[in-house]
């Protein structure tokens, strides 16, 4: 059963249930929509989990990316299951953790390992993809082999050396593979995607052609294979590198740790101190390569970084494609670097970032090779899921052998049968702010969303309770409404009205001041309709002597 990912690319997780075991596979997060206002992440609903506690046996996961591991922290505050990774994965994954103040109990699987979870029998397969030490996994089950392809691409000349053993593939294939899920976030493009070599040709080619300008070069920090390639160019070049970017020096760290990324010592320097180096000397990797608000480039693009300060003859590449929705934030932070005089690379004048997701003709390449006999697209909006499905079907496979799944909803495997079934679980986003998960729901974000739009009015007001009378105010205060000092006309009218309304009752007959506030914000609530055709929140504060 999917619990996310599907009909969205974000939050991947899926649980495989056999018998008395569970075995989640992945568990993502997503960033929240426009509308969530406040909120920071979105994460799977684990409702379904909790309520099968005993039964879930551990977690397997295939890669390093936020929409695959980003819940991990929240799963591990639920339950006490051994987490399955690769070791670059597990190093993403243990940081997380200790954000969170907690540790896992972390088992490292590499490619070719074969391991059992309760009755499940595991094969890890290596993938190319965006991030190094990707796995697909080959779930022997009672029923079948169930095969998930993780997030992937086939690269024959990936920039580590380690392309996909197709010859394993096709090994799997022969043994019978009862369900395929696979990656479908590329499945509506023609062709194939690029090999990540040709972006170390580009960035190559940027060195060499500007060789007395300062280069930054932004891209995604969990591209380890990149990086490296960056830094290997720059060296070459002889020039020093400043990191700047949190999720950057962060990464960074942890693959040179791990072994990922080699730095030749004395070539990283402090970003703090890179005003002793000529700009030929100089490359500066950073984040922001999505325009984000806080991000090390947009910083820089608004002059509010301390230590970078972008000027004439910079060479800025985004080694990187925006992520729908991004755009705006993107084209707003070149804009600015551009009018500080910098020149920008970017991939629509030459190619500085490849997909790390497989077209079309790499994904019929993983459906000839393993031959299912039924298929579940996995991984992206409906639209890229039909797609996946039609290209399924021009390859031979069934309809009636393709599921489309949904979130929550259970798909039945058995031998030779797999099925879309009636069984639905209330499965929602959680949203995540702050310290509070799931607390925040739709009537919080409704006034959220109210607040953001027509701001806030209190009406305050103290009473006598014996006397029944008013002792001070009604006095009118305003947030994000109209701007207090230019408007005191306003304010003391709508004073005047609340006290008004106030009057029409006899205080000191009433058990409670409910309906003498609804008639305040009723009143109010016309007023100023009228004066200014705003909906503010308006609430009345009546203390008591
Ligand atoms: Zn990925
Ligand atoms: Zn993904």
């Amino acid at each position: 059963m999917p619990l996310g990912g599907l009909h969205e690319i974000g939050k991947n997780i899926t649980a495989l249930e056999c018998g008395e075991d569970i075995l989640i596979i992945d568990c993502g997060s997503t960033f929240p929509e426009d509308e969530m206002l406040g909120i920071d992440i979105v994460i799977p609903d684990f409702t379904y989990l909790i309520a099968n506690r005993p039964k879930v046996k551990g977690l397997l996961l295939t890669h390093g990316h936020e929409d695959h591991i980003g819940a991990v922290p929240y799963l591990l505050k639920e339950f006490n299951i051994p987490v399955y990774g690769t070791r670059l994965t597990l190093g993403l994954v243990e940081s997380k953790l200790k954000e969170h103040g907690h540790e896992g109990d972390l088992r490292e699987i590499a490619d070719g390992d074969r391991l059992k979870i309760g009755c499940f029998q595991i094969e890890v397969i290596h993938v190319t993809h965006s991030i190094p030490d990707a796995v697909a996994f080959n779930i022997r089950t009672p029923a079948g082999c169930v095969f998930f392809t993780g997030d992937f691409k086939v690269d024959h000349t990936p920039l580590d050396g380690k392309p996909i053993d197709l010859r394993k593939l096709a090994r799997i294939g022969e043994e019978g593979v009862l369900l395929l899920c696979s990656d479908s976030t590329n499945a509506e493009r023609k062709g194939y995607t690029p090999s990540e070599k040709n972006v170390g040709i580009t960035l190559e080619n940027i060195f060499r052609t500007n060789p007395s300008s300062r280069i930054f070069v932004a891209t995604f920090s969990s591209n380890v294979n990149r990086v490296q390639k960056i830094i290997d160019t720059a060296v070459l070049c002889g020039r020093k590198i400043a990191v700047s970017g949190r999720s950057m020096v962060n990464v960074i760290s942890i693959a040179i740790e791990l072994g990922y990324l080699k730095v030749p010592v004395g070539v990283l320097v402090d970003i703090n101190k890179i005003k002793s180096y000529p700009d030929s000397e100089l490359l500066i990797i950073t984040t922001g390569s999505q325009g984000e608000p806080m991000s090390a480039l947009t910083r820089m693009a608004d002059g509010e970084h301390k230590s970078v300060q972008v000027k004439k003859g910079d060479v800025i590449v985004l080694s990187s494609s925006a992520i729908p929705g991004n755009e705006k934030m993107i084209f707003n932070t070149m804009n600015k670097l551009l009018e500080r005089g910098a020149k920008l690379v970017y991939n629509d004048i030459a190619e500085t970032h490849v997909s790390g997701h497989a077209c079309q003709e790499e994904l019929k390449l993983f459906h000839m090779l393993l031959k299912p006999e039924f298929f579940m697209p996995l991984h992206g909006e409906y639209r890229h899921m039909r797609a996946h499905a039609e290209l399924a079907m021009s390859l031979g496979e069934k309809e009636e052998h393709i599921v489309i799944g949904e979130n929550g909803r259970f798909v039945s495997i058995k031998p030779h049968k797999v099925e879309l079934t009636k069984d639905k679980i209330e499965c929602q986003p959680i949203l995540v702010d702050g310290l509070g998960i799931g607390d925040i729901g739709n009537s919080v974000l409704k006034d959220r969303r109210i607040l953001s739009e027509s701001g806030l009015i209190v009406v305050a007001a103290t009473i006598d309770r014996e006397l029944g009378e008013l002792v001070s105010g009604p006095e009118i205060m305003s947030r994000g409404f109209v701007y207090e000092k230019e408007s005191g006309d306003l304010l003391s009218d709508a004073a005047r009205v609340a006290a008004e309304t106030i009057a029409k009752f006899d205080l000191s007959a009433l058990r409670d001041y409910g309906p003498v506030k609804a008639a305040v914000k009723s009143d109010m609530q016309k007023f100023i309709d009228r004066a200014t055709k705003r909906a503010p929140v308006i609430l009345p504060i009546f203390m008591e002597v």
